[in-house]
């Protein structure tokens, strides 16, 4: 079943660029020993391995060290957008903006995710009467990012959520009715270890599920709804997520798969599943 049309290049804009970016998240943001970052860590701190021209200086051995945070995160392309917005200005040649510009990284970085949730709607076939309305989002959301770093800290977080969620809500409705009877989970969302091997999981809503560990190996996942769940360790080997929805880099990322995982086709498929 074909849910997603892929017919531009709309999803370019979050390919992280990292020779662009200032470092950001290596030090803008908290981060733990325990979930695969060198060190526990506090926010504004730089990260002991970032070198003096925002590079990671063991970034070729990131997997030898099995430094799954690092390897996983994704900033959806905020990283290089908040850098460019300061233009020649940067946290560490100007210390007393530091903050600021730390505060418009972690706001971008939800603006940035509202935006691939929003591209994301403008490819779903079912949810094309949607098609307008996310459009018009998208268009303002680039605005407020070319605008200036005060607008960004200015901007109301709270309500573009609530409006963003209904719309996702809605696509999310017309896509179960184009996938027919989707599984019911019962409203359960902790899927900790779960075993689902070769289950049929057709328009299965894993939506802010729990699936740490989980077994999605040899799993149809076709219309499966897979907004903000944690999928660190999820095994999706053999598993066919093509037609999957709500799905992010991220996720792909810190998930388990193999050369014969499928992913939608915004997604960049990890190079160690190969
Ligand atoms: S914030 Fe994004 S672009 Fe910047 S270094 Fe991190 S991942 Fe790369
Ligand atoms: S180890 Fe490298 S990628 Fe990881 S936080 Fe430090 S500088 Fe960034």
């Amino acid at each position: 079943m074909k849910l997603h049309q892929y017919n531009t290049n709309i999803f370019d804009e979050f390919r992280i660029k990292c020779n662009k970016c200032s470092g950001l998240c290596c030090t803008a943001l908290y981060f733990s020993k325990y979930d695969g970052f060198p060190a526990d860590k506090a926010a504004g701190i730089p990260c002991s391995y970032l070198d003096d021209c925002f590079r990671c200086s063991i970034h070729r051995e990131l997997h030898s060290r099995h430094m799954k945070g690092c390897l996983a995160y994704d900033c959806c392309g905020a990283g290089q957008t908040v850098t460019s917005l300061y233009g020649d200005e940067n946290w560490k040649a100007n210390p007393p903006i530091a903050q600021e510009v730390f505060d418009v990284f972690v706001k971008t970085y939800y603006l940035q995710q509202i935006l691939w949730y929003m591209s994301e709607v403008l490819t779903l076939l079912p949810a094309k009467p949607l098609w307008p309305e996310a459009d018009s989002c998208i268009k303002e959301l680039h605005l407020l990012l070319k605008s200036t770093p005060q607008n960004i800290l200015d901007f109301d977080m709270e309500v573009c959520r609530t409006k963003v969620n209904a719309l996702l809500n809605k696509a999310w409705i017309m896509v179960k009715q184009q996938v027919g009877h989707p599984k019911d989970t019962a409203g359960k969302k902790d899927f900790m270890g779960h075993n689902f091997k070769k289950s049929r999981l057709n328009g299965c809503d894993f939506s802010s599920a729990l699936l740490i560990a989980a077994n999605l190996e040899e799993c149809d996942l076709t219309g499966c709804n897979f907004l903000g769940a944690d999928m660190r360790d999820t095994n999706i080997q053999n598993a066919d997520l093509s037609e999957s929805i709500f799905l992010t880099q991220g996720q792909i990322n810190a998930a388990k798969g193999n050369l014969n995982t499928r992913i939608p086709g915004h997604l960049i498929r990890p190079s160690e599943w190969d």
